[in-house]
């Protein structure tokens, strides 16, 4: 049989397969170590199998990620070049960003078309309230495997809360539902929800650079997909966008790309540079 790895116990695996689950150990060749929630593995009595994956994510140790819905909100402070950063390694390992837009009650409509402005035309954006419980958008955009990222405190866990909360208290898990969305939390779970899977542990509240860091500087700007077409406007192949006859500070200055994706944009190609020094 064939199945999605969903929890994680010690030597345990819960494998969903056909609409039901099956506690499963590894098997000698599929050595426990190897096997995460998230894979898909070919089972008996034992794992015998794990498919090749597509993506692997750290923290939580989560794997064939489909979709990241990334959380914002107008307070605390929101750091867009985590966002920004975020997104490039979505896009570097087949992940569909989402960006969710939480604490709508807090009314803030400048943070909101600010951030409409910037991501609308190449990202979908979802507008939630974990506050009110209005969250429901998130489901129905949920598919295959999808977990929540986002720096600390923008609403993650009270989203996971809301979302998930039922089905974790149905099954009577009660200290993972104390322990979830913590970033200490090392376990994760798949829970099933919309059309997929949803995490009950986010990630992402810092993306540290050595995880884009395989990126080259002159590739950073073919991740951002607003710079597409200014960027054969550039005179060099190889332009870093920094100065000089650049397509993309052109359209900066005419307002078609957003002044502020481009400053992260420096900011982030300052990082990669300073890190390909050592
Ligand atoms: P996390 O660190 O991203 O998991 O954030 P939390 O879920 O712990 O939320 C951080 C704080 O924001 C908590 O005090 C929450 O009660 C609050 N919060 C979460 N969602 C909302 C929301 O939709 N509206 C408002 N006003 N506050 C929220
Ligand atoms: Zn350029």
């Amino acid at each position: 049989m064939e199945g999605i790895v969903i929890k994680k116990n010690s030597n345990l695996f819960t494998i969903s397969s056909m609409g039901a689950f099956f506690d499963v150990l590894p098997s000698g060749k599929t050595k426990k170590d190897g096997i995460f929630v998230g894979d898909v593995v070919e089972f008996q009595d034992t794992i015998t199998k794990v498919k090749t994956r597509k993506n692997l994510l750290i923290r939580p140790p989560l794997a064939n990620l489909d979709k990241l819905f990334i959380v914002v909100s107008v307070s605390p402070k929101p750091d867009f070049v985590l966002v920004d950063k975020i997104l490039v390694y979505c896009y570097l390992n087949d992940i569909e960003p989402v960006l969710v837009i939480n604490k709508t009650d807090l009314a803030d409509e400048k943070f909101v078309s600010d951030v409409e402005k910037d991501y609308g035309e190449f990202l979908k954006i979802i507008k939630v309230s974990a506050k009110e419980k209005l969250v429901e958008e998130i489901k129905q955009n949920v598919e295959g495997v999808c977990a929540l990222a986002g720096q600390s405190a923008v609403g993650k866990s009270s989203i996971i809360n809301s979302l998930l909360g039922d089905k974790v208290a149905e099954i009577g898990n009660l200290s993972k539902k104390i322990e979830r969305g913590k970033q200490t939390t090392r376990v994760v779970q798949l829970y099933k929800l919309g059309n997929g899977y949803l995490a009950d542990t986010a990630g992402f509240s810092k993306l540290d650079l050595t995880m884009i860091s395989s990126l080259k500087k002159e590739e950073l700007a073919s991740y951002y997909p607003d710079f597409l077409h200014a960027r054969s406007h550039c005179k060099y192949r190889s332009c870093l966008h920094e100065g000089g006859e650049c397509g993309i500070i052109s359209y900066v200055k005419d307002g078609k790309i957003s002044k502020r994706r481009y400053e992260n944009y420096l900011k982030i190609l300052q990082e990669l540079k300073n890190s390909e020094k050592y």
